[in-house]
């Protein structure tokens, strides 16, 4: 089903991101949290692409698996780091035959070790040149793009971020998902500010559930969301893990309660390859309750 219907049939759409595990212990771990996050049947599911090269060939096999165990749509992220032209050709065309439904068309990040993004010869430098390199030659595909509520750390404004997610989605993006974020008021702002520069695809909150502080500060420190000090004293009063993990799960159940109450067209979860944090926020608010509705 097109994105586009995805959004105008379901009151919310649920969907989860996963990544290509290193290992294949990891890869058995993984199934068994999949298992338990399809309890809710997420509309989708998206498998990330590793920087640099790292783990790509990994992320066609893990979403077909998903695919072909579960039978639901999946989306996977590409992004043009490494790559040529007729590299990123390659891959959409893989992906076209293993039935892969959506693409999340992203720049990426700078591989290990480099400072900044480089782009390849014959390559592309800006997601909104993947877009419309998918718009025109893989139409089969509908296209989510990243939103940055907090505005990109290498963005010269928020302004200038915001006329490129209007450019990507002028390219052909189909929806919009958010970078993480733990203030609800920065999404709010920030989707006012795409409403009223003509951004109207929906935009979907990503979510990422908070289970350890040492972990989220090494994330937050790579993709520059911020921690509000309130959650940041509170994680950090305990060490225990068990503590850790009631702390941020609390909070990411306010913060996802608030989202529904706003009527956000979707939620997308940064699962990590784990389910309980995930698990008890939708059993906890009244996702689940929306879930069995539908
Ligand atoms: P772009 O939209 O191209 O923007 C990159 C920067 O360039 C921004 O600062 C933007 O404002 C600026 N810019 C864009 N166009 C222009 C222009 N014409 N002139 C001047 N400046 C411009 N990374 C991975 O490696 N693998 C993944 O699977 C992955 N999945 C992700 C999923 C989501 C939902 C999100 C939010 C991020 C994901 N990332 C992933 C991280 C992402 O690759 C990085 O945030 C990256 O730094 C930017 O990617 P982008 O697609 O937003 O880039």
């Amino acid at each position: 089903m097109p994105i586009a219907d995805l959004f105008a049939e379901k009151k919310l759409v649920l969907s989860y991101e996963l990544f290509p595990p290193k290992t294949s212990k990891g890869e058995a771990a993984l199934h068994e949290q999949v298992s338990q996050l399809m309890h809710y049947s997420p509309d989708f599911v998206t498998c990330t692409y590793g920087a640099g090269g790292s783990s790509r060939h990994r992320t066609l096999a893990i979403i077909d698996q998903v695919k072909q165990r579960f039978q639901l749509p999946v989306a996977s992220h590409l992004t043009c780091v490494g790559s040529t032209r007729d590299d990123l050709r390659d891959y959409l065309n893989r992906a076209l035959r293993q039935g892969v439904d959506f693409i999340v068309a992203l720049r990426g990040d700078p591989p290990q070790g480099a400072q900044e993004f480089l782009k390849m010869e014959g390559g592309l430098s800006f997601a909104s040149e993947l877009v419309a390199l998918i718009h025109d030659e893989f139409p089969q595909f509908d296209v989510l793009v990243a939103g940055y509520p907090e505005t990109h750390r290498e963005a010269t404004s928020a302004t200038d971020d915001l006329q490129n997610l209007k450019r990507k989605v002028d390219a052909g993006a189909d929806a919009v998902v958010t970078q993480l974020f733990y203030n609800n008021d920065d999404f709010f702002r920030f989707r006012d500010q795409c409403t009223a520069l003509g951004i109207n695809v929906p935009i979907v909150p990503g979510i990422l559930p908070i289970t350890s502080l040492q972990q989220i500060q090494r994330i937050t420190s790579l993709c520059g969301a911020r921690l509000p000090l309130e959650l940041e004293s509170r994680l950090s009063s305990n060490e225990s893990s068990q503590w850790q993990f009631d702390v941020g799960v609390e909070w990411a159940i306010r913060q996802t309660q608030q989202l529904i109450d706003a009527e956000v067209p979707g939620l997308h979860f940064y699962v990590l390859n784990q389910s309980p944090a995930t698990v008890k926020i939708i059993a906890e608010t009244q996702l689940a309750e929306l879930r069995q509705a539908m």
